[in-house]
């Protein structure tokens, strides 16, 4: 027989197993990656009278966003959901949680794709700085991109690289970001970024990274550029 504080604490600990993660919460009927099937459910679609570039709504008739690309879309709303699901996942990624970077793939893996993703000849990332990318032991931009490469049957090709001195763009504020010195990604050595190039991140906030990694690919060859991202912010 157990004493009976032991007892407590274990039932105290049984608890706090059972709450989710992401709205503390009870959870009912299963969860994954510690958080409850109404957490994953805020992984919601941008709203659909978006614009086919920049993924926003707005009244213009042509894109007012600075948008170097042909199309331009992300599979969810960063700020979807309660509490908003992917600036709780991403951040807590970033961090190592394993598991919801599983999860987070694994419904890449399964989740509807533009029509125009399918006929794009090749398919890059956008980089990140080697240093974190080293300190974190994975990418999360190139992992989805080789998630999406192998669901189209296009080869992943590392075309581009983060210069040294680009600094951490999370730091920042937007005002800087926008900022971001075009020298600041470049095409890698020996790079051939021929034809339809699929540029694939985690994150669009300000769209700047993704206008120099454009402007790097179409500098080098590329025909044309479509920018796919896992979350759309703003
Ligand atoms: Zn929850
Ligand atoms: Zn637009």
């Amino acid at each position: 027989m157990l004493p009976a504080s032991l007892l407590s604490r274990l039932a105290a600990v049984r608890g706090s197993l059972l709450l989710c993660r992401g709205c503390l919460g009870p959870v009912a009927g299963g969860s994954e990656a510690g958080l409850c099937a109404r957490c994953w459910a805020g992984l919601l679609p941008l709203p659909p009278d978006r614009c086919p570039r920049c993924a926003l709504v707005h009244a213009e008739a042509a894109c007012p966003e600075a948008t170097d690309w042909a199309l331009g879309d992300a599979l969810w709303d960063y700020h979807g959901g309660r509490p908003p699901l992917g600036a709780l996942l991403l951040p807590g990624i970033k961090q190592g949680e394993a598991g919801w970077r599983r999860a987070l793939l694994d419904r890449l893996a399964r989740a509807p794709l533009p029509d125009w993703v399918l006929d794009v000849d090749r398919v890059a990332a956008a980089p990140s700085a080697l240093p974190r990318r080293l300190l974190r032991g994975f990418d999360l931009g190139a992992e989805a991109a080789r998630v999406l490469a192998g669901r189209i049957g296009r080869p992943f090709e590392p075309l581009l690289a983060k210069t040294w001195f680009s600094g951490r763009q999370a730091s920042r504020t937007e005002s800087e970001r926008r900022r971001l010195p075009r020298k600041a990604i470049a095409l890698r050595r020996g790079a051939r970024p021929q034809g339809v190039v699929l540029l694939v991140d985690d994150v669009w906030t300000t769209g700047t990274t993704l206008l120099r990694c454009t402007q790097a690919l179409r500098e080098g060859g590329a025909g044309e550029v479509r920018v796919l991202t896992l979350f759309r912010a703003l």
